[in-house]
C-alpha cells in the first residue's frame, strides 16, 4: 500500500467513524438533560409536598358526629346538637387563627361516614376530629374517652399522638378518663359487632374500627366526650360553658399537635 492510499483509506474511515461518533454523544447529552429535568421536576413536587404538611396553614376536618335522620344517642339531652354546638364553637377558635383553616364535614345533614370523610379528604384536611357523646342505659356511667385508628392501620402513629394531647386538655374537665388515660379503640367484626380493646392490650387489629377513621386519609381520632345519658356529665357538658370548655381544649390539643 502506497503512502497516499495509507491516508487516502484513512480518511474514508475517519469519515464513515465521524457519524456513529457523533450519534452517541447527542443521545447521551439528550437523556442527561432528560434525567437532570426529572430530578428537578421530583425534588420541586416532593419539597412543596412536604412544604404542606410542615407549614401552616393546616386544614382540620371537624366531624359533629350524626345528624339528618341519624339522631346519635338520646339521652337527657341528644347527643347530635351537643355534637355541633361543640364542632361549631372549635370551628369558630380555629377560623380566628391563621393557623389553620377548619373544614366542617357536614352542616346538620349528616352523612355516611364514607361521604363526611371524602369531604375531608376533598378538602386536603391534615387532621380528623370526629366529635361524639356517649350513653348507657344505666345513667351512670360517665367520663371521657376517645379512639385513635387502630395499631396496625395506616395513620395509627399520628391518629395516637393527636389522641394522647386531647386526653391531657380533656382530663381536668372530665370527672373521670375512661380506658386507658382516656384512649381505647374499638372495631367491628363482620356481623357489625363492636368489640373494645384497651389501648395498653392492643397490638396490629386487622378489623375496621369507626367507619370515619377507616375512610379518612390523614390522621384521625374520634372522641366520645361525655355521656348524654349522665345527670352529671350533662350538667357541665350541655353548659355554654362546658361547650366553650370542651372545644378550647380541642384547639389546644390541635395548637399542640402541630407545635404551636
Ligand atoms: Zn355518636
Amino acid at each position: 500500500m502506497t503512502e497516499q492510499e495509507y491516508f487516502r483509506r484513512r480518511r474514508e474511515r475517519a469519515a464513515h467513524r465521524r457519524p456513529t461518533r457523533r450519534r452517541p454523544s447527542l443521545l447521551f447529552a439528550v437523556c442527561t438533560a432528560g434525567i437532570v429535568l426529572l430530578l428537578a421536576v421530583v425534588f420541586f413536587v416532593s419539597r412543596s409536598l412536604v412544604a404542606d404538611k410542615n407549614e401552616p396553614p393546616w386544614v382540620i376536618a371537624v366531624d359533629p358526629g350524626h345528624g339528618g335522620k341519624d339522631l346519635g344517642a338520646v339521652g337527657l339531652i341528644g347527643e347530635v346538637e351537643l355534637n355541633y354546638a361543640v364542632a361549631e364553637s372549635l370551628c369558630a377558635l380555629l377560623d380566628a387563627d391563621p393557623d389553620f383553616i377548619p373544614v366542617l364535614t357536614h352542616t346538620g345533614e349528616g352523612g355516611t361516614p364514607k361521604e363526611r370523610a371524602r369531604t375531608a379528604a376533598r378538602k386536603k384536611a391534615d387532621l380528623f376530629l370526629s366529635i361524639h357523646g356517649n350513653s348507657d342505659g344505666t345513667g351512670e356511667a360517665r367520663g371521657f374517652e376517645c379512639y385513635p385508628e387502630l395499631p396496625g392501620h395506616g395513620q395509627h402513629e399520628e391518629s395516637l399522638r393527636f389522641a394522647k394531647l386531647i386526653c391531657k386538655e380533656m382530663e381536668p374537665l372530665c370527672a373521670r378518663m375512661r380506658g386507658e388515660g382516656g384512649i381505647r379503640y374499638a372495631y367491628f367484626d363482620e356481623a357489625d359487632t363492636k368489640y373494645f380493646v384497651e389501648a395498653y392490650a392492643a397490638e396490629g387489629i386487622e378489623e375496621p374500627s369507626f367507619g370515619v377513621l377507616e375512610y379518612t386519609k390523614c390522621p384521625a381520632v374520634l372522641a366520645e366526650q361525655c355521656f348524654v345519658t349522665n345527670a352529671e356529665d350533662v350538667v357541665f357538658f350541655a353548659s355554654e360553658e362546658g361547650i366553650q370548655a370542651a372545644a378550647d381544649a380541642y384547639y389546644q390539643a390541635i395548637k399542640a399537635y402541630f407545635g404551636r
